[in-house]
């Protein structure tokens, strides 16, 4: 067997995204070694492409609000399958975790009186997101990267983790390769923590990047943890359309926040057809009342653009369907109409969505202070994803830790804009401390030898099977992607989901077979080939769980049941890894709400 480094941490944090970030400066801060891993170069994960901004009841724009109203809004967009526990300490951590990430150097917005400006979006009930113009991820990425590079914390980029291993039942160490040479990397921790992000590549149309492949998820199934809530998937209602290079690529909700518009091709503002009765309170029933609302006005109600995003998603799905989407398959937003309203719409517009401006002028050849945009639903984020102590992070498995998108619980069946952001920073937090103290309790372990050569050996068949011909891993990857979208995406069915269970083996068949032609150095065939196991597990996972659940709720929508059903309301989808290999399913009762909490729900329903 080839060379291979060995590392050693106290704590190792795979993924530099927000909450990996924030978790090793967490891990660091009580003095132990940290070792952080990332796939690409730090800095490019995908929280540097957060647009709209970071959810917390600071009221600063409107002082109404408050952590009650905050955590009652999570809920309720959440459909009431959230982790209450989470869902109650995001709401109340996340103004001190901004203020924190200020106080680190974060350049926000500013209100006029110069405390943290604060913008609307979807399902919030006050201004509450904390932003920088349309560039907030990356603002956050530089400050906690900032800080985090002044605590010693050792820094591994470009390196892939495959598989963790296990000492008497806890996780004590992690395998990888150097994605430029393919030498292996083994780390040796007293605690790890995952913060990987999402699963979009396994959809066809996604706004996420390439690196996730719901890598950390499968991480820690096959380490034996339980993944919960895999059926929500949230389809952002609007991502790029045209031209096909650019399709799914966000755009930022944060355009309906500055008053953007839903029309169909009749000119129709199509989602005031259809509001919700749980929202009908809350929303303006005229377009006058809903631009008041974005203009800040406190007496108006938000305009239905701005419902949740399952629901605008599927209004457009509705629209398109019915013969009245635009030309390329999605509706129009826009945004220039405000020029009706403001006398410099068009600087308007630039100043506070200058990234939306740049993308469309650039990918699209579309000026949006002048026309429409066309836009559709994409595969943007999930809910779903490792079982978490509420107030620890920690895994079912002893000394595995799960933080940010990874991990699930606070969102319930659907997310609301911003709430990743501040889930990132507060649970990232959470993450980083609570490992730390494991760590420190319980020391390092013992990682089996034999078990890192064999999981070394199976890295390298890929390359072995390529001189006798075998599966281009590409090609599988392709045809996933396209059946998920296809069989599991926006409306789901009962037959095509065991249809999609059912291709999802014969491809787990295919995978075997895949073959990289070439060597371990700059080898992305390799790369991909590899990757195709975290694909299969989590699609089957969603498929899997999808398929059980027989209602519609959140991001999880269903033809052939279309309403939600109270039994269902009240239980969570896990799965985890059986004895013999096989992926297994149960229903567990969502955790019952205290009274106290309830009441909070109660009254922000009016
Ligand atoms: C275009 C866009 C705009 C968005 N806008 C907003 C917004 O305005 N507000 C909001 O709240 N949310 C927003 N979101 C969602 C939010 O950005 C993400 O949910 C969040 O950034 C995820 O952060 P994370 O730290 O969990 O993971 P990421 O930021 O996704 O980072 C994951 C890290 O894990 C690493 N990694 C993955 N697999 C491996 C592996 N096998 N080995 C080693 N490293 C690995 C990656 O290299 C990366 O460093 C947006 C998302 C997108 C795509």
């Amino acid at each position: 067997m080839t060379e291979r480094q060995t590392f050693e941490h106290d704590v190792l944090v795979i993924g530099a995204g927000g909450a990996g970030l924030r978790a090793a400066i967490e891990a660091s801060a009580g003095g132990g070694k940290v070792g952080l891993v990332c796939k690409s170069l730090l800095g490019k994960a995908h929280t540097v492409m957060a647009e709209g901004g970071i959810a917390a009841a600071l009221a600063n724009v409107d002082a109404r609000d408050q952590w009650q109203v905050h955590f009652a809004d999570t809920m309720r967009g959440g459909q009431y399958v959230n982790h209450w526990r989470m869902a109650q300490i995001h709401a109340q951590e996340a103004p001190a975790r901004v203020r924190e990430l200020e106080a680190w150097g974060a350049v926000f917005d500013r209100t006029k009186d110069g405390r943290i400006l604060q913008r609307n979006f979807g399902g919030h009930r006050y201004p509450r997101l904390a932003h920088v113009g349309d560039r907030t991820g990356l603002e956050m990425i530089r400050t906690l990267q900032d800080h985090g590079i002044h605590r010693g914390i050792d820094v591994h980029m470009e390196c892939t983790i495959v598989q963790l291993f296990k000492d008497g039942g806890r996780v004590v160490g992690a395998l990888g390769y150097d994605r430029e040479r393919g030498r292996f990397r083994l780390f040796r921790a007293g605690a790890i923590v995952i913060a990987t992000g999402g699963i979009g590549r396994a959809f066809e149309i996604t706004s996420n990047s390439w690196e996730y492949t719901g890598d950390g998820q499968t991480l820690a199934y096959d380490a034996g943890a339980d993944l919960i809530d895999m059926e929500y998937v949230q389809f952002h209602p609007t991502g790029m359309v045209w031209p096909p290079s650019v399709r799914g690529i966000l755009v930022t909700e944060g355009v309906r926040g500055e008053g953007g518009v839903l029309r169909n091709n009749l000119g129709k503002r199509f989602m005031f057809d259809d509001i919700p009765d749980n929202y009908k309170a809350q929303t303006a029933d005229n377009p006058e009342e809903g631009w008041r609302y974005t203009q800040g006005d406190k007496q108006a109600r938000r305009p239905p653009e701005l419902l949740t995003r399952d629901h605008v998603a599927r209004c457009i799905m509705r629209e398109v369907k019915a013969g009245r989407g635009s030309p390329h398959g999605g509706v129009f937003l826009d945004i220039a109409w405000i020029k009706d309203k403001l006398p410099h719409a068009a600087e308007h517009i630039k100043k506070k969505l200058p990234s939306m401006y740049h993308q469309f002028k650039e990918l699209a050849g579309i000026d949006i202070t002048a026309v429409p945009m066309e836009v559709g639903p994409t595969t943007h984020y999930v809910m779903g994803g490792i079982r978490v102590d509420p107030d620890s992070q920690m895994s079912t498995v002893p000394g595995l830790f799960a933080a940010g998108e990874c991990a699930a619980g606070l969102h319930g069946a659907n997310r609301l804009g911003g709430n990743s952001l501040s889930d990132l920073l507060v649970f990232g937090q959470r993450a980083g401390d609570h490992a730390a103290r494991w760590a420190k309790a319980h020391g390092g372990g013992k990682v089996d030898e034999a078990e890192v050569a064999a999981a070394e050996r199976a890295m390298l068949l890929p390359m072995d099977r390529a001189s006798s011909g075998g599966e281009n891993p590409y090609a599988i990857q392709h045809a996933l992607q396209k059946d998920m979208q296809a069989l599991v995406g926006i409306v789901r069915n009962e037959a095509d989901m065991l249809a999609a269970v059912e291709k999802l083996q014969q491809f787990r068949a295919r995978a075997a077979k895949a073959a990289a032609p070439g060597n371990r150095e700059y080898n992305p065939g390799w790369h991909t080939a590899m990757d195709l196991h975290c694909l299969l597990t989590v699609a089957e996972a969603i498929a899997r769980s999808a398929a059980s659940r027989k209602e519609s709720r959140g991001g999880h929508f269903r033809e052939d049941f279309p309403d939600k059903s109270a039994t269902f309301g009240k239980l969570t989808t896990v799965v985890r890894r059986g004895g013999d290999g096989s992926m297994q399913l149960e229903h567990v009762p969502v955790p019952k709400v205290p009274a106290d909490l309830q009441q909070i729900i109660d009254e922000n329903q009016k």
